[in-house]
């Protein structure tokens, strides 16, 4: 009931709009989830609403960028997904607009921190994990062995057979650099990441592609979050998932209405959408299997149990600050090209 409250003035006011003559009101939403998910949701906002949106994918180290780069005149109304220390760092800059979404008291605990953590600006829609993938046709017909943690990695065994994404665009990559500093250390954690540089073979701009790369047997293993693995091996690829031995970091993927957006009402009322049972149901409908925000959707099947995984207690206020993201970054950037 309360979800279809909600539409009914944006419904009523594109009505007014079209028998006017005028055009109808768009929405541009800059989406950060697997690019099947983009599409779902966007048929699904459309069909509810009756608005036409426009939505693109794009790596969430890009959208923060996009987002920047249109501070003084922004063309971005929603970012929508990924990794939500990116969003906190948005919010940091004074590129967010403060929001209170309807659905926020049915949100789990884990999400309602995230949010008063971002200072209103930003709401938690779903969780993951990090881990990796291996094909378990290449691993068996190179006869290697399977690697069950970070360290492992860096085996020489592994030259030139994995792929990471790069964290300057990648929020998923992000996401494992905070992650092995959180678990290792930092200097350890460099120490770590220059190993691991000799056996990558390429990072990749978007976080998904190195386990759907590993899912194609284009790459023996893949750096990226559970569920990602998860969606490629459900549709049927050989691949093994692994939650590292030495325990991981996971993400809270966010939607934020971007600051002096052209459309806030309506910027309002998708952000309601993506957090209300119907709206996080586009996510299983796409194939996605990250554990939804909202207590009273449903979990998709294959979801990883992300309660039996060893976790690190994500520091999301340090690895949230744009000045923590900008120092590690360059690090990340020195250590690869010392190392290549
Ligand atoms: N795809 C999925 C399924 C995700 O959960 C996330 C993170 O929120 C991303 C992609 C992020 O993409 P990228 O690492 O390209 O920023």
């Amino acid at each position: 009931m309360r979800g279809i409250s909600a539409f009914g003035a944006g419904a009523a006011l594109w009505l007014c709009a079209a028998t006017a003559g005028m055009t109808a009101p768009s929405l541009t939403v800059l989406c950060g989830v697997d690019e099947a998910w983009c599409a779902v949701m966007q048929k699904a906002y459309e069909a509810k609403t009756g608005l036409e949106i426009a939505m693109t994918r794009r790596s969430t180290g890009d959208i923060l960028n996009q987002i920047r780069a249109e501070k003084a005149a922004p063309t971005v109304d929603v970012w929508w997904g990924g990794t939500g220390d990116t969003h906190l760092q948005a919010g940091s800059e004074n590129l967010l607009e403060p929001y209170q979404p309807a659905h926020e008291r049915d949100m789990l605990p884990w999400a309602q921190n995230f949010f008063a953590m971002s200072g209103g600006r930003s709401a938690g829609i779903y969780a993951g994990a990090l881990g990796f993938a291996y094909n378990a046709d290449l691993l068996r017909a190179a006869k290697l062995p399977a690697p069950t943690c970070w360290k492992d990695l860096t085996d020489i065994a592994y030259r030139g057979r994995i792929q990471s994404g790069n964290p300057n665009s990648s929020g998923t990559a992000f996401t494992t650099l905070a992650t092995l500093v959180q678990l290792f250390g930092e200097e350890e954690a460099f120490r770590y990441l220059a190993a691991l540089n000799r056996n990558i073979e390429r990072y990749t701009s978007s976080g998904s592609a190195p386990v759907k790369a590993a899912a194609r047997g284009e790459v023996l293993i893949g750096i990226s979050f559970m569920h990602d693995a998860v969606t490629q091996k459900e549709a049927g690829s050989p691949l093994v998932i692994v939650a590292p031995c030495e325990g991981t970091g996971y993400e809270i993927g966010a939607v934020s209405i971007v600051k002096g957006a052209r459309h806030v009402e309506e910027a309002k009322r998708f952000v309601d959408f993506a957090l209300s049972p119907e709206g996080q149901a586009t996510g299983a409908a796409a194939g996605q299997n990250q554990v939804p925000s909202n207590a009273m959707a449903g979990l998709p099947l294959a979801a990883p149990d992300i309660s039996l995984i060893k976790m690190v207690d994500y520091d999301f206020a340090t690895f949230g600050s744009p000045e923590e993201r900008s120092r590690l970054l360059e690090r990340f950037d020195a250590v690869v090209s010392a190392t290549n």
